[in-house]
């Protein structure tokens, strides 16, 4: 190969060597391996000229030269970049303002929903979850509402195509425990549940229960209204009221409608409440003896207690809120207000 060509070659050769240098100690090598004293390919390159013919020798001298000159200053350029990339690296200026990050917080759903969670854990319930697909069997049937029932015409339920269902209650939940615990049973149920609601201010396709169930031996209607208040006055303050009004639910037997006393007039009358002083919240009762029949437990034996209430509902009376749709909407500028 003639010297020119050679020249050529090592520049090439050169560049890829350089381009592939990650640290000082590559660098290293590549500086040893091109101008090494005694064997660098560069220098070598000088050797070689002795040998070329005498008028080409100042002509191919400068360009070894040349080369070397590149080598070098490639070489340092090369050192500098990596050594520049490893400071950045480990370089921490600590007088640098710090990058405020958003700090996410619960959604007052959650929060009620922890607060309700909180006072009845504080009476001795505990908590217990279901699946939100239901069967026909748990969400209906075994809640003593039969195929024929007139009460299921009432519910608009989202039905799955394979027979099950969107639960429309978290009831469900307290048959799927008293299958498996004998009583005493002391449970409260929260969960989302689904009906066939258009949405607008106080409705939701989907919104968030919670259930209650105390089952044991003497266990009474007077005890339920005497849990209710203490929620209520847990939640709203001492001077709350409540009322029962009688209802009907068929998994409960005398079942009661139960009102708050309005925290907005304390009773005196607004448009809130209109004019009457209380709130409806929403139903409860003695667990119905048929109910007890579909999970095996004696009903000469046992009596129980369920209420259940909307979490929506509570929430809106806490916060004073008017449109259950803020709940779901996600506007930050909302949901920031809870914390
Ligand atoms: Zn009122």
């Amino acid at each position: 190969m003639k010297l020119q060509d050679l020249i050529e070659q090592v520049r090439d050769t050169f560049n890829t060597a350089i381009e592939s240098c990650h640290n000082v100690k590559d660098i290293q090598d590549v500086q040893i391996h091109y101008l090494g004293r005694k064997a660098g390919v560069v220098t070598n390159l000088f050797k070689e000229l002795g040998v070329s013919a005498v008028e080409d020798r100042p002509s191919l001298g400068q360009q070894i030269n040349d080369l070397k000159e590149y080598v070098t200053k490639s070489l340092v350029i090369r050192e500098q970049i990596i050594t520049e990339k490893l400071e950045k690296k480990t370089f921490v200026d600590l007088s640098l303002p710090g990058n405020p990050e958003f700090i996410g917080r619960l959604h007052p759903l959650t929060l009620i929903q922890n607060e309700i969670i909180s006072v009845f854990e504080g009476m001795g319930f505990e908590v217990a979850t279901g699946p939100d697909i239901e069967t026909d069997y748990y969400n209906f049937e075994a809640l003593n509402m039969p195929k024929d029932h007139p009460a299921r015409d009432l519910q608009d339920t989202f039905y799955l195509e394979d027979g099950n269902l969107l639960r429309t209650h978290t009831s469900p939940v307290q048959i799927r425990v008293m299958e498996k615990t004998e009583p005493p049973i002391r449970i409260i149920s929260p969960g989302r549940v689904y009906r066939k609601d258009t949405p607008d201010a106080t409705h939701s396709p989907v919104f968030h229960q919670l259930e209650g169930l105390y089952v044991d031996e003497g266990v009474t209607l007077a005890e339920l209204k005497g849990a209710l208040l203490a929620f209520a006055q847990a939640l709203f303050g001492q001077e709350m009221k409540i009322r029962f009004r009688s209802g009907f639910f068929p998994f409960t037997e005398p079942s009661v409608e139960y009102d708050f006393s309005c925290i907005i007039c304390d009773g005196k009358g607004c448009s809130t409440c209109k004019d009457t002083g209380w709130v409806e919240i929403s139903g409860a009762g003695m667990v119905d003896p048929a109910v007890f029949e579909f999970v095996g437990y004696d009903h000469e034996k046992y009596t129980g207690y369920a209420w259940g209430m909307g979490v929506e509902r509570i929430a809106m009376m806490k916060y004073r809120i008017n449109d259950i749709r803020l709940f779901y909407e996600n506007d930050i500028r909302f949901l920031e207000q809870f914390s």
